[in-house]
Parts: structure tokens; C-alpha cells; sequence
């Protein structure tokens, strides 16, 4: 009691603090009616093949539009929803809604669709067979899904928890749907992860594409030719995330990176604009 009286001042006199919990409190209520009220809605951004041109898969995006307010930036409400659990009620919003998209495009395009997951969601005990259950309720084959999960989901996790999540990955494995390492080489400990952890993609984070004129452009550039590698003897494929200017592309395609997403192709945008960026693309004629 006396712990949380201590607790309670600090949040009513520093005017920071408390600020910061009437904000998260607000979030929270708001995010607790979203999902009822359908104020979530996906974007999709593609991930392009450098030397065809080809949009390979798509990337769901999570976008929350209060009634009555601004957009809140996902950055913004997803480590609220992570933190109350709500993220796994909206996780399978999530899965269901990109797998229903994702139908069309698999089959008209071969093309297919990769989810963020959390932590909180893979160690539901019963997440492999949830996954699996959305994909046959769609009619979605094992293999155009992809699940792009972070190194950080392991770090506040008990070894218990951390062994849950891997089964639950192998799991998926065995069935066919992929499984991505998404913002590689943010973390403390990439390396190790990269070991622990069964992946069949690289996500090479947006930070390694620092523009030319950047002042760790040099360095960013060893990086990336140092995690292409990597990631290639390793036999993993490699996107890299983030390619804003043609400088950056033509780099890229030099250091023989296959795979890129990035504003330069698109920007995360509704399933209306993807249907149509597919059919009209030349390469889909030639096909
Ligand atoms: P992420 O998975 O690493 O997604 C890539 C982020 O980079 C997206 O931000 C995307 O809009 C942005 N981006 C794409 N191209 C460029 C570019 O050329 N330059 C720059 N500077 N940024 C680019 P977004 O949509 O704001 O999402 C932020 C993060 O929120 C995501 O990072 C992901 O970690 C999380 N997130 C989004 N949707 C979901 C979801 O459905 N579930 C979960 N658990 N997390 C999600
Ligand atoms: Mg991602
Ligand atoms: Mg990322
Ligand atoms: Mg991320």
C-alpha cells in the first residue's frame, strides 16, 4: 500500500508523468472499443523484386482511425495493446483480414502476404493452431503467408515462454508458413537470435539504408554487404526494408540484395490500390 501511495504522488505531481498516464489510460479505452466499432483498417506495402520489378508479397500494415480523431501511428498504440493483451484479440483482426485480402492475390499473382506478430501473440498456447485454422477458414495455402516476428519479443521472456514460442514457430514451419526476422540488426543481440530462433527471411532493418550524403552512409553500406552475406550462406531470404531513393535501389542491386520495400515502389497503401498496382504492372502481361 505504502509503495503504491509513493507511486501515486509521483504521477500526480510530476506534470510529465502524469501526463503520459492520462494518455495511455485514454489509449486504452479507445483501443478497447476498436475493434467493435471498426476503426481498424489494413495497408499493404509490396515487396519488390530489384531486377524484375515484380511485387513478390505484401505487408500488412495496421492503421487505427478513432471516430472522431486523428490517426494513432501504430509506433504509438501497438506497445499499448502488447501491454493490456488487447494485441491478441486485434492480432487475429489482423490475420483474418490479410488472409481474406490476401486470397486474390495469391491466386490471380502468386503474390503473398506477410503479418506482424508479437511476442504476446506467440506465446498464446494455442497461436500455431489458431494461424492455421484463419488460413484453411480462407482458403489461403500454408505457403503464402508469412509471419514477421522481432528479436525484442524474446527479451522479457522466461525460458519457458521463449521454448513456447519457438515450438510454436516450428510448428507453423512444418505446415509451410514462413517466417521472417523483421528490424535485423537493431537489437543487442541479433547473432545469437539469428541462432535460437527458425527463420526463412531477413528483414534487414530501414536504418542500414541510410541515404548517400548520410553521415554513417559508409558504414551503413559494410553493414548491409555484411548481413547480405550472411544471409545468403546461411540460405535465408533477404529483404531490406525502407528504400527511399533510386541511389539507394541501384546500390542495393549491385551488392546483389533480390528483394526491397521501400516508398520508392510504394507506400503501405489500401487493398483497393494493391488489386490495382497488380493488374496494371507490365510484368503481369508478360507473365
Ligand atoms: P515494421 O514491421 O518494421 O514496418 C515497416 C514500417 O516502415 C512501417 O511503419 C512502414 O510504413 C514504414 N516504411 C515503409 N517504407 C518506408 C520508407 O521507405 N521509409 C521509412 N522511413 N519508413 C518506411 P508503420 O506502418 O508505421 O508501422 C510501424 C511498426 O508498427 C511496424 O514496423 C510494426 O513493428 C508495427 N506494426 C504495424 N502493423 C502491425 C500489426 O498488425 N501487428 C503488430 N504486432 N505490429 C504491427
Ligand atoms: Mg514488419
Ligand atoms: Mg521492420
Ligand atoms: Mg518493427
Amino acid at each position: 500500500a505504502a509503495k503504491n501511495a509513493g507511486k501515486n504522488q509521483i504521477t500526480a505531481f510530476d506534470p510529465a508523468l502524469r501526463h503520459a498516464h492520462l494518455e495511455r489510460t485514454r489509449l486504452l479505452t479507445g483501443l478497447r472499443r476498436a475493434l467493435a466499432h471498426g476503426e481498424f483498417t489494413l495497408n499493404y506495402q509490396p515487396v519488390v523484386d530489384l531486377v524484375s520489378g515484380d511485387i513478390r508479397a505484401v505487408e500488412a500494415l495496421l492503421r487505427w482511425n478513432p471516430t472522431g480523431s486523428r490517426p494513432v501511428p501504430p509506433d504509438v498504440f501497438i506497445p499499448v495493446a502488447e501491454e493490456s493483451g488487447l494485441i491478441v484479440p486485434i492480432g487475429t483482426w489482423v490475420l483474418e483480414q490479410a488472409c481474406a485480402d490476401a486470397r486474390r492475390w495469391y491466386e490471380r499473382h502468386g503474390v503473398s502476404v506477410t503479418v506482424n506478430v508479437s511476442g504476446r501473440q506467440l506465446r498464446e498456447p494455442d497461436f500455431a493452431e489458431t494461424v492455421l485454422d484463419i488460413l484453411a477458414r480462407h482458403g489461403l495455402p500454408e505457403q503464402a503467408l508469412v509471419l514477421e516476428i522481432t528479436e525484442s519479443m524474446l527479451l522479457a521472456t522466461t525460458p519457458a515462454e521463449t521454448a513456447r514460442i519457438i515450438a510454436a514457430l516450428a510448428t507453423l514451419r512444418e505446415h509451410g508458413v514462413r517466417v521472417a526476422l523483421d528490424d535485423f540488426g537493431t537489437g543487442y543481440s541479433s547473432l545469437s537470435y539469428l541462432r535460437t530462433l527458425p527463420v526463412d527471411i531477413l528483414k534487414i532493418d530501414k536504418s542500414f539504408a541510410a541515404p548517400a550524403g548520410h553521415a554513417d552512409h559508409h558504414q551503413m553500406r559494410a553493414f548491409t554487404k555484411a548481413i547480405l552475406e550472411l544471409s545468403s550462406s546461411l540460405r535465408l531470404d533477404t529483404i531490406v526494408e525502407g528504400v527511399e531513393s533510386q541511389e539507394q535501389a541501384a546500390l542495393l542491386q549491385r551488392m546483389g540484395c533480390p528483394l526491397v520495400q521501400g516508398y520508392l515502389f510504394s507506400p503501405p497503401a489500401p487493398a483497393r490500390q494493391i488489386d490495382g498496382l497488380l493488374t496494371i504492372t507490365p510484368w503481369q502481361d508478360a507473365a
